[in-house]
């Protein structure tokens, strides 16, 4: 029992020792690797932050104003209202719609509260909704038919 413990101590010893030996050599070579790796790091960091920045612009299609704290200022300027069939905001959210249909125009004139179903319907003749929605309260003579 006590022969065999010391034994494997005396292995561990060794090996241990030799792992040290590795470890340093690895740390020696690995200097300038984590050097240059740090570098790599950080260039890699300032990269990283420059394709959060423009790169989120581009992948995304809202731009970075475009949050639920927009969209739900937008909706409660308009009553919580549907902005074309007056249907008040129930279980389901009403949309905020971009009313030039750029969505990175996002000041709240461009914005408009709309029920998912007028949301689908300002789709097409999207001109004639830009008149419509542009005009001061939607001038019932360009609603779009
Ligand atoms: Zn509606």
């Amino acid at each position: 029992m006590y022969n065999s413990n010391s034994k494997k101590t005396q292995f561990k010893k060794g090996n241990h020792f030799g792992r040290k030996i590795k470890k340093g050599q690895k740390l020696a070579l690995g200097y300038k690797h984590s050097k240059e790796h740090n570098r790599k790091i950080s260039e890699a960091e300032r990269g990283e932050k420059g394709h959060n920045w423009q790169g989120g612009k581009s992948f995304e299609p809202y731009s970075i104003d475009w949050t639920d704290t927009l969209r739900q200022s937008i909706r409660e300027r308009d009553h919580y209202i549907c902005q074309l069939c007056n249907k008040p905001q129930c279980n389901r959210l009403h949309s905020v719609h971009h009313i030039d249909y750029d969505k990175k125009n996002c000041c709240p004139e461009n914005l408009i509260t709309l029920c998912v179903s007028c949301n689908f319907k300002v789709n097409f003749n999207r001109e004639k909704w830009i008149n419509y929605f542009k005009k001061p309260k939607g001038d019932p003579e360009t609603k779009p038919s």
